[in-house]
Formats: C-alpha cells, sequence, structure tokens
C-alpha cells in the first residue's frame, strides 16, 4: 500500500484524514516515522509555511507526504493575523491574549470581513500540488461560545448567526476551511 506522510502529530487532523482515505494509502503521522524535530514555520504566505514542512519530510526521509498551514485573515488588519494567528499576541498558542488584540485592533472598526484559510501542500511522486480551502465570516464585537479552539469564539461564518464556538465539531467540520482543503486532497488521492 502507498505509504503518505502527514506532516503533523495533531490527532484530530490524523484522524480525520485517514477515515477518508482507509483502505487506499497509509497515513503516517510524524511520531510514526519517527520524526520529532521542530521544523520552523518562517515562511510569509500559507503556502510557503505549507511547503516548507512538506518538502522538509521528502528531503530528509524520501517519502511522500503532506503538510498543512491555516489561519485567520481580517481585511480592515490588512490580512493580519495571517501567517502569526498562533502567536499574533507573542507567545505561540495563547489563544486568549491573540483574541484581545484583534478585538482591541478592530475597535472602532466597521468592516469585520474576515475568513479562515488553509492551504495543504503535498508532495507526491516528487510533484508538489496545493490545495486550498476557505471560509467567509465576519469578527463578532465579543466572545461566544465554547466550542472549537483559537479564534472560534469571535468568528462568525457567512450565513449563520452563530460563532464558530457555538457550532459543534460535525457542523463546523462540515463548512470550515480546513474541511475543504482536506476534501480537495481526499478527492486527488482518491484518482491517483
Ligand atoms: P494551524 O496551521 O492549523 O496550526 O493553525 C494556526 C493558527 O491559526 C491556530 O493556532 C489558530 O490560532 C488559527 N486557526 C487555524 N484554524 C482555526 C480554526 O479552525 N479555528 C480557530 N482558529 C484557527
Amino acid at each position: 500500500m502507498h505509504q503518505l506522510v502527514f506532516a503533523t502529530n495533531n490527532t484530530h487532523k490524523l484522524q480525520e484524514v485517514s477515515a477518508k482515505i482507509d483502505g487506499q494509502i497509509k497515513l503516517l503521522s510524524l511520531d510514526d516515522i519517527g520524526c520529532f524535530d521542530d521544523i520552523a514555520e518562517t515562511g510569509l504566505t500559507f503556502r510557503e509555511n505549507a511547503s516548507i514542512k512538506s518538502r522538509y519530510i521528502r528531503d530528509k526521509y524520501k517519502l511522500d507526504c503532506f503538510g498543512d498551514d491555516s489561519g485567520l485573515e481580517i481585511d480592515a488588519l490588512n490580512g493580519e493575523p495571517g501567517v502569526y494567528s498562533a502567536r499574533y499576541a507573542g507567545e505561540h498558542g495563547n489563544h486568549a491574549n491573540n483574541i484581545d488584540k484583534v478585538l482591541k485592533g478592530l475597535q472602532d472598526q466597521t468592516n469585520r470581513k474576515a475568513r479562515f484559510r488553509t492551504v495543504i501542500s503535498l508532495i507526491w511522486n516528487d510533484e508538489e500540488h496545493f490545495f486550498e480551502g476557505t471560509v467567509e465570516g465576519a469578527i463578532r464585537h465579543e466572545r461566544s461560545g465554547n466550542e472549537g479552539f483559537g479564534y472560534d469564539p469571535i468568528f462568525q461564518p457567512d450565513g449563520y448567526n452563530v460563532t464558530f464556538a457555538e457550532m459543534s465539531l460535525d457542523e463546523k467540520n462540515k463548512i470550515s476551511h480546513r474541511a475543504k482543503a482536506m476534501e480537495k486532497l481526499v478527492e486527488f488521492l482518491g484518482r491517483v
């Protein structure tokens, strides 16, 4: 069976993809291949960061691989936090401070338009393929909801009157940026 590395150790992301390609391709995590390196995400775009991960694994382990990178783009903040989404307020993964910084940056701002974006870089038989997913929405003035993670409490997807943090995981997974990009990847893998 063809082996494919997903350059992540996020078990939730792994389960999501492996459930969809089970039986056709053997999905491996970074743990599975014994990779414990800290792959620095130094790119200025989601594309670059996704590529850095997939190319690193391809070069070091000679295995087919894909990597993903996601974040929130806010129009009135010129696309910020973008690739800095995880560390917008400084410390990596401090979601509470990241949200505070966004709300402060948008104080008195009427244009609340934003989107989440995911880009996947897949290296398959030495060729790179990109898959992208976005979900459009708006930034609320206050937090609402306890589900999800990251910026979910302040992001309301278009066509809904609840935030991502007020949706169940199943509901969010039907419309999320990540789900859309993953679907495109899985669709491609189903054809090769
Ligand atoms: P990653 O590339 O998937 O690890 O995402 C990087 C950062 O973007 C996360 O740490 C979050 O701050 C933000 N982010 C990505 N996806 C989501 C989401 O679905 N909800 C909320 N925040 C997200």
